[in-house]
């Protein structure tokens, strides 16, 4: 076996392989390229290509895909085998420059709110240098982003690209104020940390709603839940042990940094967090690692559950986006510094991401929602929907001191100086922790815990990417040409921080106080989806990532399309599911373990009328009434699904099902539940929540 190190990146056509294989002048320019995002010459073009033709083929690989990211959230890719005809009748394996820049899917099934039908029909594939290619299942897998003919965005990738090319731009114009004139690019990192739930693949085949929905439709609360909190962090079984020890070795040879493994709070439930890197990149690493979640379990024997809410009453997954901004020197611009003029640097970038997330909150909370995550956001589980900032009483302390025209040294003490020469050196790493706010500030970075576990990370990234450089863009355009550069600099961090101060909340977040207090903030509370996606139009968000060239009106527009529509579909699905299970499945075993009551009723009333048969008699009624109740919840589930898809607009259709739909299920789901405690174990259906959650 080989040791971590050796394996680590070794399915990665990495930039230390291209240095390797590459001749020098080719890696100096592909380099460059990458660098300033030029397009690549086709004799450079060429020489990678040839190079890592040779590099997959020695890997054993026989095809390649162009690796894209439609907006459906998940990843696609069509594999094309490398054999080229050599004319007598053989192959060759070959694999052009042209092969690696530009690939044409044929991408017309996939959603494009509408775009597709205003404009070309055919999208083609250009690949992203800065994301590396590398090896799956005997594939050499092309990272790409994915547009049509006529330029318009048909990914995830390419408004993330672009969102990152823009903060760089304007935060070298803040770094060149202080005086720093060696980054030549800031980049920003994300560590996602991904939650997930492991079940027995064999419980999990005998449950429709796993198969076709992600999670459970029915299911009576287990009598034990995660109440004893005996998981969060507890000793890991030794069949999960495996699959993790499994799952970090093909990880690592893909070069993801899994660092860190370990129980969740609910039972069944697990985390792993890679050790952060540039975003495209963590955006892609995070869409491989959902995948080799669940490829892994099943040779485990077991099915990897992705989705936010897969059993109720058990803590449901999220994803934490941790999110900083770092120059390619590895500055992170969100650490506090050594000296003063650091500090009011960290300040300066610190005010720049609390005005962002203030000013654009609605399209953070825009990013976080879809139909799964609705039951965690606006239910009554982590986070609340409410957007607002963890800042800690340290860091608040100062920046309240500074608003106040002081100094803050240390808690308790309070200069009355504002000179920037005696800024003191500010709390590092000692942070308070909270589990509760929706963006948290960590120490030297910001967490961002709205989103969803089945979620890809790009779309809110993309967000704060750009809302942090159009705020950096504003400081820009005032500090350059400042007179008194540091003086105007504190006033800018005192202004901003005056100014938006509403969106911290260093308190609990879950608490039934904080949605009045937020409400009297003038702070939004979007709890549904419906309620949700269609601020993605409001004018203010397309004047950002227009203005920005991110996405434009119409994109945003067909963006705004995919996500109602995806709401409307997953609940349609749903809500279809359910119905089907109720009648075929557990309406005919309510009824069958009836007849056996039934039938043990009269035959002990047979044998002598002097035997009692209450029990049958009773629970004979209890379940009749509650197979009819449930009988009259399926027809009215029906006529609401038949009424959505009656509603033209996917905005009509989402918000009836938010309010009809959804309480029609939540009916029905209670009177099965209720029969579940009732009818005999041998009788139901589907594994129990217990079966579920405690057999792994
Ligand atoms: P926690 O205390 O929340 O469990 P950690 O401090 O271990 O978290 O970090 C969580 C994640 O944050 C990891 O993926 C880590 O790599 C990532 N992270 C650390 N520093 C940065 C940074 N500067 N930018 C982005 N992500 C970071
Ligand atoms: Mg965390």
């Amino acid at each position: 076996m080989s040791t971590v190190p050796e394996l680590f990146s070794s399915m990665v056509f990495s930039d230390g392989v291209m240095r390797d294989k590459l001749p020098k002048d080719v890696y100096k320019q592909l380099k460059k390229t990458i660098q300033t995002g030029e397009r690549l010459n086709t004799d450079v073009a060429n020489a990678v290509a040839s190079a890592m033709k040779e590099w997959a083929l020695e890997k054993g690989a026989t095809h390649f895909t162009h690796w894209f990211q439609p907006m459906t959230g998940i990843t696609a890719e069509k594999h094309d085998s490398f054999i080229e005809p050599d004319g007598d009748g053989r192959v060759i394996m070959q694999f052009t420059g042209k092969n690696l820049i530009q690939g044409e899917p044929d991408a017309s099934s996939f959603p494009s709110g509408g775009l597709r039908a205003t404009f070309e029909a055919r999208g083609y594939t250009a690949w992203d240098p800065t994301s590396p290619a590398f090896i799956k299942e005997d594939t050499l897998v092309i990272p790409t982003a994915f547009c049509s003919y006529g330029g318009e965005v048909l990914d995830k990738k390419t408004p993330l690209l672009r969102s990152m090319q823009v903060l760089s731009k304007q935060a070298l114009r803040i770094l060149r104020l202080f005086g720093n004139e060696d980054a030549k690019s800031v980049a920003t990192t994300v560590g996602p940390e991904q939650e997930y739930f492991l079940v027995d693949q064999e419980l999990f085949d005998q449950r429709p709603d796993l198969i076709l929905t992600g999670r459970t439709l029915f299911g009576a609360k287990p009598p034990k839940g995660q109440e004893l909190e005996d998981h969060y962090f507890g000793v890991i079984k030794t069949r999960v042990k495996a699959f993790m020890v499994d799952l970090d070795e093909e990880l690592w040879q893909l070069g993801i940094m899994s660092k860190t493994e370990h129980n969740e709070v609910a039972p069944a439930q697990h985390e792993i967090a890679p050790i952060f890197t540039t975003t495209n990149v963590a955006c892609d690493q995070n869409q491989l690692t959902m995948e080799i979640l669940k490829k892994v379990a099943a040779r485990h024997g077991l099915a990897c559950l992705l989705h936010e809410k897969p059993f109720a009453g058990v803590n449901g997954s999220g994803k934490h986006n941790n999110w900083s901004m770092a120059t390619d020197l590895g500055e992170n611009l969100l650490e506090p510094g050594k000296s003063p003029q650091e500090n009011l640097q960290f300040l300066l970038f610190l005010v720049a991401v609390i005005r962002a997330v203030d000013v654009y909150a609605d399209l953070l909370r825009v990013s976080s929602a879809t139909a799964g995550n609705d039951h965690r956001l606006g239910a009554n589980e982590a986070p609340p929907a409410i957007v607002s900032i963890f800042l800690g009483t340290q860091l608040s302390d100062v920046l309240d001191a500074f608003a106040d025209g002081k100094t803050y040294v240390n808690p308790g003490q309070v200069l009355l100086d504002t000179s920037v020469k005696v800024l003191p050196p500010l709390p590092k790493d000692n942070t308070d922790r909270n589990r509760t706010s929706p963006f948290a500030f960590t120490g030297n970075k910001f967490e961002f815990r709205a989103m969803g576990s089945a979620q890809s990370i790009s779309c809110t990234n993309m967000i704060l990417n750009t809302a942090v450089a159009e705020i950096l863009q504003e400081f820009a355009d005032q500090l350059e040409g400042a007179a008194d550069f540091y003086g105007e600099v504190q006033k800018l961090i005192v202004e901003t921080y005056k100014a938006h101060k509403r969106i911290v909340f260093n308190g609990n977040s879950y608490s039934t106080e904080w949605p009045a207090e937020a409400a009297a903030r003038g702070l939004h509370n979007y709890r549904t989806t419906p309620e949700t996606i269609p601020h993605y139009t409001d004018p203010q968000n397309v004047a950002l990532l227009s203005k920005h060239k991110v996405l434009t009106e119409v994109e945003i527009e067909s963006r705004t399309e995919v996500l109602l529509e995806n709401y409307v579909k997953v609940l349609q699905i749903e809500a279809q599911t359910m119905i089907s299970m109720a009648k075929t499945d557990i309406l005919p075993a309510a009824v069958a373990y009836s007849e056996t009551l039934v039938r043990t009723a009269l035959d002990k009333k047979a044998l002598s009328d002097k035997i009692s048969t209450k029990y049958e008699e009773d629970l004979t009624a209890r379940i009749s009434n509650l197979t009819e109740a449930l009988y009259g919840d399926v027809i009215a589930l029906e006529e609401a699904v038949l009424a959505s898809r009656e509603l033209e607009s996917s905005e009509d259709a989402a918000k009836f099902i938010g309010e009809v739909v959804v309480e029609r299920m939540n009916v029905l789901r209670e009177n099965a539940d209720t029969l579940e405690t009732l009818v005999s174990t041998e009788f139901w259906p589907y594994p129990t929540y217990s079966d579920l959650l405690f057999r792994v």
